[in-house]
């Protein structure tokens, strides 16, 4: 069989081996792709929003199945157009991806079907918008929603913070002309439930934990995460059925009774709060960096499970192996602002370790060799027969590494360790 992957991250190196494993894959393409993914599949030149372009490629080359990374490329319609072209596609419409894309249908449909998660109210107007905030508890969590870079969510921990907060989406509409929702604020640790959804059908994935601030201690600014690790101590299998049933199956329910049925990968943003487990925020597809610490733990083919949602015929129940995945993004010095890219990369070859294992993220072959091409780099990924073994591997393979311009998180994993 011949595959397809859209994107181009660290996610797409990861889902890239995965296939490599399956005795049924003769042929991987990974458009854009990266350095990593050159390895295990050939890159294709192409955009992952190009959809013409993709689509076009796919037919010529008798794609037999395309998966798809990122969100952007499911925003572009890519599910649609390949689907009205009769080519099989894992991946949600961009109808059904309006659960990532739009934070106010999200809202809406955990509302109506009684799925837990925070109480909101959304706002187009300023004036509304803030005297609901002073009519509730602070601190308040104020998210544009709309794309907002990273910047559309700030949590206001006095009236004063979130009227600048309000006056800048609202009033000088900083990111576009949009709404915002305005929810109570929750506490507790966070984690990521991925699952295979087909309409009602719903196969999860073992758990993980990112880590989203650049330094540590959780500390600094939002970056797309900066290491992850698998399974998560913290939650026990009551809670993790709980969340399977009442939030991620229920919610799979909830959007084929919308008739909007949901194919591809559902992320489940959760957190364990005092009051149970609640939902932060969906995404539509595999996250990144938790795909590099789950799907090395899979035992099953992924080119069966692909297939099988795609097609909406059945699939077995996924196997897992019980050991544990523990990554640290590499990521360039001043992410995430910006930062410089095209230092060498070394150390690389040294890592023959069968416990360790890079994908490449940010990164190009220059002439001379690997260099540095994105914010966030490599994530290295220890596995052990627990967290702390596969954390031990983890750093060991950082230390290989050699490049002058890289930064990365001394702290992943630490609290669960704690646990
Ligand atoms: P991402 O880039 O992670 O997808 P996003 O822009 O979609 O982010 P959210 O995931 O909704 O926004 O929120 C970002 C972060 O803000 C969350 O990971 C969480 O730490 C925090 N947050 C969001 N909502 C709440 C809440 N109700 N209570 C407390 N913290 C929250």
């Amino acid at each position: 069989m011949k595959v397809l992957v859209v994107g181009g991250g660290g996610r797409c190196h990861a889902i890239a081996d995965a296939l490599r494993r399956s005795p049924k894959v003769e042929k991987i393409y990974v458009a854009p792709g990266n350095a990593g993914t050159a390895e295990v599949a050939e890159n294709v030149p192409l955009k992952d929003t190009d959809v013409q372009g993709l689509l076009a490629f796919a037919q010529k080359k008798d794609i037999d199945l395309t998966v798809v990374g990122p969100e952007a490329a499911l925003q572009a319609g890519i599910v649609d157009e390949f689907r009205s072209h009769g080519l099989r596609i894992f991946g949600p419409t961009a109808a059904a991806a309006r659960i990532e894309t739009s934070k106010e249908f999200a809202k809406e449909l955990m509302m109506r079907y009684d799925i837990p998660t925070a109480a909101y109210r959304p706002f187009d107007d300023y004036r509304e918008a803030l005297d609901y905030v002073a009519s509730r508890p602070l601190p308040a969590v104020l998210k544009y929603d709309g794309l907002a870079a990273g910047k559309g969510v700030v949590i206001a921990r006095s009236m004063e913070e979130a009227e600048a907060a309000l006056r800048d989406m609202l009033l000088d509409d900083k990111f576009g002309h949009g709404r915002v929702i305005v929810e109570d604020y929750l506490e507790g640790p966070e984690f990521s439930f991925m699952c295979f959804v087909s309409g009602s059908d719903v196969w999860p994935m073992p758990l993980a934990q990112d880590h989203k601030r650049a330094y540590d201690g959780d500390r600094g600014p939002n970056t797309g995460g900066m290491g992850a690790y698998s399974p998560v101590p913290f939650i026990s299998e009551d809670e993790r059925r709980f969340a399977l049933d009442n939030i991620m199956k229920k919610t799979a329910a909830a959007m084929v009774l919308e008739g909007l049925p949901f194919t591809g990968v559902l992320y489940g943003g959760l957190m364990k709060t005092r009051d149970g487990i609640k939902v932060i925020e969906f995404n539509a597809r595999f996250g990144d960096p938790e795909t590099e610490v789950v799907l090395p733990r899979l035992k099953s083919d992924i080119y069966d499970i692909f297939a099988g949602v795609a097609d909406g015929s059945p699939v077995e129940e996924p196997v897992w192996d019980d050991r544990a995945a523990l990554g640290i993004v590499l990521a360039s010095k001043g992410y995430p602002g910006s930062c410089e890219k095209g230092f060498p990369i070394g150390g690389l070859d040294a890592l023959n370790d069968p416990d360790i294992r890079v994908y490449h993220m940010g990164t190009a072959w220059s002439g001379d060799g690997l260099v540095t091409a994105g914010g966030r780099v490599l994530i290295v990924v220890g596995r052990g027969d627990t967290l702390a073994e596969a954390r031990l591997k983890a750093i060991q393979g950082v230390g290989r590494v050699a490049c002058d311009n890289l930064f990365y998180r001394t702290d992943i994993g630490a609290a669960a360790l704690e646990h």
